[in-house]
């Protein structure tokens, strides 16, 4: 079964190549994201398979359907880049990796608090420029403090656990379906969302990007925060409407955010931009604040990720192509 793979860099390669037992897939690795533009390279291929800013909208997928294309596999959790019902128009069945680590999102999400907080990035920074003085890095312990957790499926479970179990810090949680999960691992939920933003000394995001939840941080539930909150986002960037969260932070209202995605990001993240002028003034005005700290859409990155979303995206191919089905199907 041949497979176009967008938007590969060589660590999906290599965790592809060694999922693909009895090379049942024949790959081509295509280093650019799909779009519009780049779909014909899917031509004389039954799969497609794509990553997080990989662009799967209505007339992407029919010029796919032209081109012969049965399935799109994602090789993540989220699927809001992809038109579902556009695809159940055409027949293409779409599938996705559930879950590959929970654990490597909410590890990275519970680092990056921890060096927005103590400032890990400025001291290495400045250690290698033989500068010893402490002035600027004082932190604040994580112990004690409320930590509001919007989301609590499979990665904000595991961040609330090592919040509360490792940190002994006051964690709250607000979703609309709350896991009784989370009294066993030592957090309880608010009723209201208002009610976390006002509580929390720290919030973290981790809710999907839908219709519902795009821009849930805006200005009006900045306002409901405490002054001097900080903010960090793992999940989607669409969550944050980046212009409110600009004038939080040149009001002082928020006091430091770690950002792991970025609403726009799929025009920079994923590639070497350093020789490219930022031509997105929003994206550049939050990486200039000295109180935002930002990485690459990273938080998955770990071996165990990787192989466990190669090993998914296998099978669900090799299902989908003899039974024509599989476990992790994605419908409208
Ligand atoms: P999940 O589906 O297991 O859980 C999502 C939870 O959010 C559910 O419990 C749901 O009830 C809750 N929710 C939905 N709407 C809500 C709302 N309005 N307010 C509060 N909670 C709400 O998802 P997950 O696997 O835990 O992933 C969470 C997020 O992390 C997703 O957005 C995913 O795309 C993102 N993610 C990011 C990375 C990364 O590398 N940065 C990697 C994997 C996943």
């Amino acid at each position: 079964m041949k497979v176009a793979v967008f938007g590969t860099r060589k660590y999906d390669q290599d965790s592809l190549n060694a999922a693909n037992q009895g090379g049942f897939l024949k790959f081509t690795f295509i280093e650019a994201l799909l779009d519009q533009t780049t779909a014909i390279l899917a031509a004389d291929h039954e799969a497609v398979c794509i990553f997080v800013n990989d662009i799967c909208n209505a007339a992407v997928l029919e010029s796919l359907h032209h081109l012969g294309v049965k399935f799109i596999a994602l090789r993540c959790a989220g699927f809001n880049n992809v038109d579902l019902e556009a695809a159940a128009r055409l027949g293409i069945q779409v599938a996705r990796v559930p879950a590959y680590s929970p654990e490597a999102v909410a590890e990275f999400t519970v680092g990056m608090m921890m060096t927005v907080v103590r400032k890990y990035h400025k001291a290495y920074a400045r250690v290698r420029e033989g500068n010893f003085l402490l002035d600027g890095l004082l932190g604040f312990n994580l112990h004690g403090k409320t930590i509001g957790l919007i989301g609590t499926g499979k990665i904000g479970l595991l961040t609330g656990r090592i919040l509360a179990r490792g940190f002994n810090a006051n964690v709250i949680a607000y979703d609309p379906y709350p896991s009784p999960l989370a009294q066993e691992y030592g957090f309880g939920y608010v009723d209201t969302l208002d009610e976390l933003l006002e509580k929390s000394d720290i919030i973290s995001l981790h809710c999907p990007l839908t219709d519902s939840t795009k821009y849930i941080i805006n200005d009006d539930t900045l306002g409901k925060m405490k002054r001097g909150v900080i903010l960090i986002n793992t999940s989607r960037g669409g969550l944050i409407d980046t212009y409110a969260l600009i004038r939080a932070l040149k009001s002082g209202h928020i006091a430091a955010v770690g950002l792991d995605v970025y609403e726009r990001e799929s025009s920079y993240f994923f590639a070497d931009s350093s020789a490219k002028v930022i031509a997105d003034d929003t994206f550049a005005r939050l990486l200039s604040f000295y109180n935002v700290f930002m990485t690459g859409h990273q938080a998955f990155l770990t071996e165990e990720a990787l192989s466990n979303i190669a090993d998914t995206t296998f099978k669900n191919l090799k299902d989908l192509k003899e039974k024509g089905t599989c476990d992790c199907i994605v419908k409208a």
